[in-house]
């Protein structure tokens, strides 16, 4: 059965500067048996209520700005599955939480950067599911554990955020031996509580964890965590670092 997974997506720039998280992302997906389809939470599809992504063949959307050409030529064709977003559809309204379908929806750079490091061949189906961000930890997980069992049928369910992500206090010339303490504080703590199963003190990280306003002055980044950790079993780390001082890379699985 498929863990589920966490990934820190990173700058765009990581589709064409992989560093050290993009060659993870490759041995992971070559170490997973090949999933039918792939289910994603990216942290760059912020909505009020559910939606899950329903088109043929999604659009690879370029949903930023200020990068060089070479990242906007970049396209990720892969394939959508209507079938499947109706199936997950279903589920998220059998567990009481209304959701609604949308075909028009294009794959973000939360999608795109980390699928085209772990499957460049872009020939497996993704789907979809937007984050209600208002809505907080609690629902992320509600969202994972009634699409939990589709790890069963041979599909990867995927958080794509950031363990930490605060934008304004980036050093864009720092090595990847540059590690700013408040970040690797907050890091730390979370990977504790991870660890422990401690969902109390997870759900109430914002005001238990040390430096959380400062690594998420808003947390969309960080919820896709949630969804992960909602979607999986026990955790497990597949790689930690950091970017640009203070931009945690870490992946996690929850098997
Ligand atoms: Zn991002």
């Amino acid at each position: 059965m498929f863990p589920s997974l966490f990934i820190s997506h990173g700058s765009p720039m990581l589709a064409l500067q992989p560093g050290e998280s993009g060659p993870a992302l490759a041995r992971l997906a070559a170490e997973l048996p090949r999933p039918k389809a792939i289910v994603i939470v990216s942290a760059h599809w912020e909505s009020r209520d559910l939606v899950v992504s329903s088109g043929e063949q999604p659009e690879t959307w370029h949903d930023f700005g200020g990068f060089p050409a070479a990242l906007f030529a970049v396209q990720y064709p892969a394939p959508g599955q209507p079938q499947l977003a109706a199936e997950v559809a279903q589920r998220l309204s059998d567990a009481g939480l209304p959701v609604r379908l949308d075909p028009q929806r294009p794959f973000d750079h939360g999608v795109w950067v980390p699928l085209s490091l772990m499957y460049p061949l872009a020939d497996i189906p993704v789907v979809q599911v937007s984050l209600p961000s208002r809505q907080g930890p609690a629902l992320q997980e509600a969202v994972g554990k009634a699409l939990n069992s589709l790890r069963e049928q041979g599909i990867l369910l995927i958080g794509s955020g950031s363990i930490t992500h605060n934008l304004r206090e980036l050093d864009w010339h720092a090595g990847p031996e540059r590690i700013t303490p408040w970040a690797r504080e907050f890091r730390d703590w979370m990977v504790e509580k991870l660890a422990a199963e401690d969902t109390a003190a997870l759900l109430g990280y914002r005001e238990q964890a040390p430096h959380a306003v400062r690594n998420h002055p808003s947390d969309e980044h960080l919820l896709p965590l949630y969804f992960a950790r909602g979607a999986g079993g026990a955790f497990g780390i597949e790689h930690q670092g950091f970017t640009l001082g203070a931009l945690g890379m870490d992946i996690y699985r929850f098997e």
